[in-house]
């Protein structure tokens, strides 16, 4: 029997991110961070992990603004982490960019000049706008290796021996106890928590807090990108196409870019195995290309098939389970993980311990000084 000022449930982003500013916020606290996998081993490890900082809500845009300021300020804590600035083009249609353009956290964002839509032009030779389609260009995105990225943080957090990451490690049941809550875990071990955060993705229905997760209209829903075949020069923008939802994200170091697109498959079992490209998906992302970059259609070769939780308002779900004693879903996050998981960890984390207010002091404190407890 272990004891644990905190158990994370699933060390995908949401709970690496959770663990690791947990850790920068209280470094005397106890953390666990249990996978029944490996870390990052379910949705993050298929994510393109593109932070476009756009919201549709604003709730979204606050999130989407806080996890900006958290990864720019990583970034320049750590430079050495795979985290990378690239620029994107934003295009839609003359009657709908002013409202597309209002969602993005990018004080820069501006209409594209002669000069700079020549420019996207060179990186993309075949790119046709549609009649009365208009680009605005932004600065504000980031691409990132998910996967290096959860580690990296797992890794930061763990660099002290308060913080534990046991992989291979499933919780079964959480119950609750007098100061908190008991983990069983799938190889009959058992720990105690003042407090959890349930941070399983597209599990989160499945698995401890299933039915608060069910009752609050939590859906899997399937996420897919192509891959196409053809090497991006080093400096081409992400291109977002707010009509589709989608976007082509140049992954130079590859060789090749990737079509980000919605996939309309709901309560599907998040199981790679029973995920597959269907031809639906197919056309979809190549009627995508057809009508802007038609060129590229040919070079469509494969992709990346998984799935996501999503919130009825596909805003990420963070609540805490009102009839338990401590413990916080922290999930659904409809598709935009990656991009929001400093927000969803510091929501989950308010939540589960201390006062906003606190919060944000020591946060900003730890981050802001560039004071590292990690070094
Ligand atoms: C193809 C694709 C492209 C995407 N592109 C983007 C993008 O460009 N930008 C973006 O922001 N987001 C993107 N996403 C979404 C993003 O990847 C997800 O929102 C994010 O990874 C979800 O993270 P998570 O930590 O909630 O879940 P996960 O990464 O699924 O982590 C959950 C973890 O919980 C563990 N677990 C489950 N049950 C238990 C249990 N009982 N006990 C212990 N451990 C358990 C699992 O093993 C898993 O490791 C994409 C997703 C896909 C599939």
């Amino acid at each position: 029997m272990k004891d644990f000022d905190l158990a994370i449930i699933g060390a995908g982003i949401i709970g690496a991110t959770t663990a690791y500013l947990a850790h920068v916020r209280r470094p005397e606290w106890h953390i666990a961070l249990l996978d029944r996998s490996f870390i990052g081993d379910g949705a993050t490890h298929y994510s393109a992990a593109l932070d476009l900082p756009f919201g549709r809500t604003t709730r979204q845009r606050a999130m989407v603004a806080r996890s900006v300021s958290f990864y720019c300020d990583l970034k320049a804590r750590y430079p050495e982490l795979p985290i990378r600035e690239i620029p994107f083009a934003l295009v839609a249609h003359a009657k709908d960019i002013s409202n597309a353009a209002a969602a993005f956290i990018d004080a820069g964002l501006h209409l594209a000049s002669a000069q700079e839509w020549h420019q996207v032009r060179l990186k993309y030779p075949d790119l046709t706008l549609p009649q009365e389609y208009l680009v605005m260009m932004g600065s504000n995105a980031r691409h990132s290796s998910s996967i290096q990225l959860t580690s990296a943080l797992v890794n930061k957090a763990c660099n002290d021996r308060n913080v534990q990451c046991w992989e291979g490690s499933e919780v079964r049941q959480v119950e609750d106890i007098p100061c908190g809550h008991m983990l069983i875990l799938g190889d009959g071990r058992r720990i105690t928590a003042k407090r959890a955060v349930i941070a399983t993705g597209p599990w989160l229905m499945s698995g401890p807090g299933g039915a608060f997760s069910q009752a609050a209209g939590i859906r899997v829903k399937k996420v897919a990108a192509m891959h196409i075949d053809w090497c991006p020069p080093p400096d081409a923008p992400v291109l977002y196409f707010a009509e589709e939802d989608a976007f082509l994200l140049p992954l130079p170091e590859q060789r090749k870019l990737l079509l980000s697109f919605t996939a309309q498959e709901w309560d599907c079992l998040a199981e790679i195995s029973r995920l597959r490209i269907n031809p639906d998906d197919r056309s979809l992302a190549l009627s995508i290309l057809n009508r802007y970059c038609p060129a590229l259609a040919e070079h469509c070769s494969g992709g990346r098939i998984f799935c996501d939780a999503y919130s009825q308002d596909r805003a990420p779900f963070v609540a805490r389970i009102s009839t338990s004693h401590n413990l916080v879903v922290a999930g659904a996050c409809s598709g935009s993980g990656v991009r929001l998981a400093p927000a969803i960890a510091l929501e989950a984390l308010e939540l589960s311990d201390i006062s906003v207010s606190e919060t944000k002091t020591v946060y900003e404190e730890s981050i802001g000084t560039g004071a590292s407890t990690h070094s």
